[in-house]
């Protein structure tokens, strides 16, 4: 099926455990799948929102120099036009003519040659491919077209009349957005530079080849900052937001010895940077994006300026001096959030009695299911004791109540969600008021009386 052709075999078995137990589902799939969609299932929905939450209050709630925005998808086109994105928002396509199969140029050339095409232009990627005889992944012939632009947005139409009316376009990243509000930020907000805005949204791109499960599809989130500074201030800033964003992936649990810097050569900067520095992550299919921070300049305030007729100028309170902000933009795709997440805490470990144990170590700050209850059987009154704890504790965590099957399965099912911890209601609990409280990691069980659960949860997942 479409999905499964793209995804190389070092993710399946990750494939496989977000489809069965509900994290993510392919798109469309009764229809017989509509290609790089997908859908986040019941835990894939809270394990992505407790991502945005976790971000969102890391980099809007904690902190005094930002506020939050939640912009239009469809804007202006003319913003598209300003931004640069209409003319240069493009990947470069290639076609075999003996099977058909469409690349995106630079990545056939990185694959075959081994070498960045990053920054080349059609007509150079055109003559590496001649020159030097890259053939078809697919086919093996050595007959391609020439390279050529295709601009990755999305068309839509406005229409008032039923006819097709206006183009307009599905926005390919958030940021734009921001910069659209930047003065009714200023205006209304009593921000003072340096400030920032944050926004989460959809973003799409029509990209030639997705692929990767969720690491390159063509509707995804973002999690974007525009930080905006006077130009003096913009190195100190751009070193103070890498280590902001490498504190980020400790917090949520990533492993900081798979996550590295890649600094962008000059010559292949995007038209509006001075500066891009991607943080990049040791997938199973190789070492790949997972966020950008560029130094934007004032390339967007100017251009949405010289295009809207808008003064965007910022006016210092105290020296009244009037200047067009810098910015420094920290971008963060919730999708390869979610992949890096799962790769990283995907674990098959060898029990002592043989078995192997599929275990997801998320950190309990993301987990879809913090605390699992389970009465031994499903029979009262250790039914009705363990819904009265599930009660209790479902008001302060995302708890989840399972009475069916062996114990053990129980667990397993729980390992392979995720979840911190399971707490089970037995004979015992009957008799002295305690329960076993279990670790997912050691799986070590220890006995906790009821009435200090609350308190003793609370210290574990804090
Ligand atoms: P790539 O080089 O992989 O195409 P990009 O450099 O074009 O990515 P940006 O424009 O910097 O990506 O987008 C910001 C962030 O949005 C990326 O770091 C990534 O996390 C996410 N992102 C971009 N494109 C996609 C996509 N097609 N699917 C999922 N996430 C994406």
């Amino acid at each position: 099926m479409s999905h499964v052709k793209n995804i190389q075999d070092s993710l399946k078995p990750i494939v496989a455990l977000c489809k069965r137990r509900g994290f993510i589902y392919p798109g469309s799939e009764i229809y017989g799948g509509f290609a790089n969609t997908y859908s986040f299932g019941p835990y894939g929905a809270e394990l992505k929102k407790n991502i945005k939450d976790l971000w969102w209050k890391t980099f809007v709630q904690e902190r005094r120099d930002m506020v939050g925005l939640d912009g239009p998808i469809l804007l202006h086109p003319k913003a598209w036009q300003a931004s640069g994105h209409l003319e240069g928002f493009n990947d470069a396509l290639i076609d075999c003519k003996v099977c058909k199969g469409r690349f995106r140029c630079d990545h056939l050339i990185e694959e075959a040659l081994k070498e960045d095409a990053d920054g080349l232009t059609v007509q150079q990627m055109t003559e590496k491919v001649q020159k030097n005889k890259v053939k078809c992944p697919k086919c093996g012939a050595q007959d391609f077209t020439e390279a050529r632009h295709f601009n990755l947005m999305f068309h839509t139409h406005m229409s008032k009349t039923g006819a097709d009316g206006d183009v307009a376009y599905l926005r390919p990243e958030t940021a734009q957005a921001i910069f659209l509000d930047y003065k009714n930020i200023v205006d209304t907000m009593r921000v003072k530079i340096p400030f920032g805005a944050a926004q989460i949204g959809k973003a799409f791109r029509n990209e030639i080849t997705p692929g990767n499960f969720v690491f390159r599809v063509i509707e995804f989130e973002q999690m974007e900052i525009e930080y905006f500074i006077r130009e003096s201030a913009w190195e100190e800033t751009f070193e103070r937001w890498l280590r902001s964003m490498h504190d980020w992936c400790k917090l949520i649990g990533l492993n900081p010895a798979r996550v590295h810097e890649k600094e962008h050569p000059k010559e292949q900067l995007s038209h509006y940077s001075k500066r891009t520095v991607d943080l990049v992550y040791d997938f199973p299919f190789g070492r790949s994006e997972l966020y950008g921070l560029a130094y934007r300049t004032d390339f967007d305030l100017k251009r949405h300026a010289e295009f809207s007729g808008t003064n965007l100028e910022y006016t210092d309170p105290e020296t009244r001096e009037k200047f067009v902000p810098h910015v420094i933009e920290p971008t963060f795709g919730v999708e390869r959030t979610i992949l890096a997440l799962l790769c990283d805490a995907y674990d098959e470990e060898q029990l002592e009695n043989g078995e192997t144990r599929t275990v997801l170590h998320f950190s309990p700050r993301i987990a879809p299911v913090k605390v699992a209850v389970f009465p031994l059987m499903k029979k009262e009154p250790l039914a009705d004791k363990a819904t009265q704890i599930f009660t209790q504790l479902k008001a302060f965590w995302a708890c989840e109540y399972d009475e069916s099957g062996a114990i053990g399965k129980r667990y397993r099912r729980q390992d392979e969600l995720g979840t911190p911890y399971c707490i089970t209601v037995d004979f015992d609990t009957l008799e002295n008021d305690t329960v076993t409280l279990r670790d997912r990691d050691s799986m070590k069980q220890e006995r906790v009386p009821v009435k200090e659960l609350l308190l003793i949860l609370s210290e574990k997942l804090k």
